[in-house]
């Protein structure tokens, strides 16, 4: 099945149709009252008519939504036009506003071997709509409850799949999120397992948005990130540091964080050897941040870091100057989590 996108459909349905048009049903797309094209009344009857008769105003459509005990994370299953599946999280954040987790793909390619998502493998990209319309699902879903106060305040790309081995589709996501709703870049964050020509290309590219990167790096030492990350190679650390300070010396770092991230997984990558190699790292990368991530538990054969050692780990990072955060895990009772993201269904793949 070949999926087209809105505005493809809409310019080969109206050929003629002036560009104005495309930016009144853009933004119409965007407008959390509207529910159909049909509300869409700034234009004429007849493309209102037409638009509903052949385009989806909602590509996503949720099979289940699962609710956290806290009620500070929803999970939503939703349903795509060729019945995969794929999953996106709402959780309340910080600031008491929302943050979006949206998916990027229907499963992943990377195999991270503490990743669930990385046990379905990969089956297909997401369009530029599937991904836009998990916000706007969210949005409706607020919208709909007012009980539930706060607007979404940020989005990460997080979810399921690798995010760059599907750059423009992820682009073009950002563009529409970037240009009609009220968040801002830097409160979007684009997590990427470290695909280096991507990550290249993205140093290069007038046209990609200055929202924040997060580079998955869960070790630095090479050996340690290879047996976690297959898509890891002998070198990877040094081309990493390398892009990094090209990426730093590109771009004003004021305006463009960068974060790695580093899931503390017991005895793989939480000793003080481990620490002491990510501080080295870390002091060759300057500026950029380490999240530290509890694991969630997926089935792998990892065990979380004890409280103690993470706390000690951590310690360490900031008694040598680095700038280091802990992540909060929220939804894992309903497998919400980082990682615990997987669509297991019959079909679903
Ligand atoms: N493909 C992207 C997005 C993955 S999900 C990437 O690799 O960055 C976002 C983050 O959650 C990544 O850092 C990922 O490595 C991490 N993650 C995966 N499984 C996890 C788990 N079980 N517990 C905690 N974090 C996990």
């Amino acid at each position: 099945m070949h999926l087209v996108s809105r505005t493809a459909q809409v310019q080969t349905f109206f050929c003629d149709l002036p560009a104005f048009r495309f930016r009144q049903i853009e933004e119409a797309l965007f407008d959390v009252k509207k529910r159909s094209f049909s509300d869409v009344s700034t234009l004429p009857l007849v493309v209102r008519q037409k638009l509903d008769e052949k385009i989806s105003w909602l590509v996503v459509h949720p099979a289940h939504i699962l609710e956290s005990v806290k009620k500070d994370t929803f999970k939503a299953i939703v349903k795509l036009s060729d019945d995969k599946r794929v999953e996106t999280v709402l959780m309340r954040n910080a600031r008491g506003q929302w943050t979006v987790c949206v998916s990027a793909q229907v499963g992943c390619a990377m195999a991270c071997t503490f990743c669930a998502t990385g046990k379905m493998g990969f089956s297909r990209n997401l369009t530029s709509d599937e991904i836009v319309d998990q916000y706007r699902l969210w949005r409706i879903f607020l919208h709909d409850h007012p009980e539930r106060e706060g607007r979404i305040s940020n989005i990460v790309f997080m979810g399921m799949g690798e995010p760059l081995a599907n750059y423009d589709n992820v682009k073009e996501a950002l563009r529409q999120i970037l240009t009609y709703t009220d968040i801002g870049p830097t409160h979007i964050t684009v997590s990427t397992v470290g695909l280096l020509p991507m990550l290249r290309t993205i140093l290069e590219d007038q046209t990609w948005p200055p929202v924040r990167l997060a580079v998955s790096l869960h070790s630095a030492d090479s050996e340690t990130r290879k047996a976690m990350m297959p898509s890891s190679f002998d070198g990877f650390l040094d081309e990493l540091a390398e892009w990094t300070n090209a990426y730093f010396l590109v771009f004003d770092s004021r305006r463009r964080h960068l974060t790695f991230e580093y899931v503390m997984l017991a005895d793989i990558n939480d000793t003080k050897e481990h620490a002491e190699k990510l501080i080295r790292f870390a002091r060759r990368v300057g500026k950029a941040r380490i999240n530290l991530i509890p694991y969630n538990f997926t089935g792998s054969v990892y065990r979380d870091s004890s409280a103690r050692q993470f706390d000690r780990f951590e310690e360490m990072l900031r008694s040598a100057g680095v700038n280091v955060t802990r992540r909060r895990t929220m939804g894992d009772d309903i497998a919400a989590a980082c990682g615990q993201l997987i669509v297991v269904k019959k079909n679903s793949l």
